[in-house]
């Protein structure tokens, strides 16, 4: 059985654990570099990505992550996206540069702050993770604003890309770990 780390500094890790548990993964929460070493793969959660930047400082893992995802797969979801991408707007912070996106924080706006929505899959996904619509619970969600050319873009809503991978690792705009389907977690164990 595969081991993934759930990243525990911050945000909504125990419920991507649980989601982890029912794809079929042994999860095991993530909050010092040794405890990085141990994993096949790492999930970064939703949360507050300026928070999770401070605490991923304060707790020396901001380079070690990197690192990391240099070698491993990475799956980053919501705050965790936002740390994977190579540039981040609104207001400008660091990240861990690992995927060629940006992304634009809280940028769906105050009506739409926080929604959930039912959506068609590309073709590939569905291909790799079965056939049916995703649920997309969207939290103050960041927008991709721009993929780079090795970005692969697997869901998309409302125009914007909100499901994508670019090699070893994916990133998605809204929270799969607070939906009963688990095609997107599988879609991760696949890469391990
Ligand atoms: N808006 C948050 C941020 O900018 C992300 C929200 C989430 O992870 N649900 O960090």
């Amino acid at each position: 059985m595969k081991k993934v780390g759930v990243l525990a500094l911050q945000g909504d890790f125990e419920a991507h654990q649980k989601a982890l548990d029912r794809a079929g993964a042994e999860a095991v929460e993530v909050r010092t570099a040794a405890e990085l070493e141990g994993v096949d793969g790492l999930v970064i959660p939703g949360g507050e990505s300026t928070t999770m930047l401070k605490l991923l400082r304060e707790e020396k893992l901001f380079e070690p992550l990197r690192q990391f995802g240099e070698r491993r797969p990475i799956f980053g979801t919501c705050a965790g996206t936002i740390l994977l991408a190579t540039e981040v707007s609104h207001p400008k912070q660091e990240s861990l540069g690992l995927m060629d996106i940006s992304v634009e924080r809280n940028g769906y706006g105050r009506q739409l702050d926080s929604h959930v929505a039912v959506g068609c899959p590309e073709d590939e996904f569905l291909r790799r993770t079965g056939d049916g619509d995703l649920e997309m619970v969207f939290i103050r969600a960041p927008v991709i604003c721009r993929a780079g050319g090795d970005v692969k873009v697997l869901v998309e809503h409302r125009g914007a890309a909100v499901l994508v991978e670019q090699g070893r690792h994916l990133a998605a705009t809204f929270h799969p770990e607070l939906s009963a389907d688990e095609r997107v977690h599988r879609l991760f164990l696949a890469k391990l």
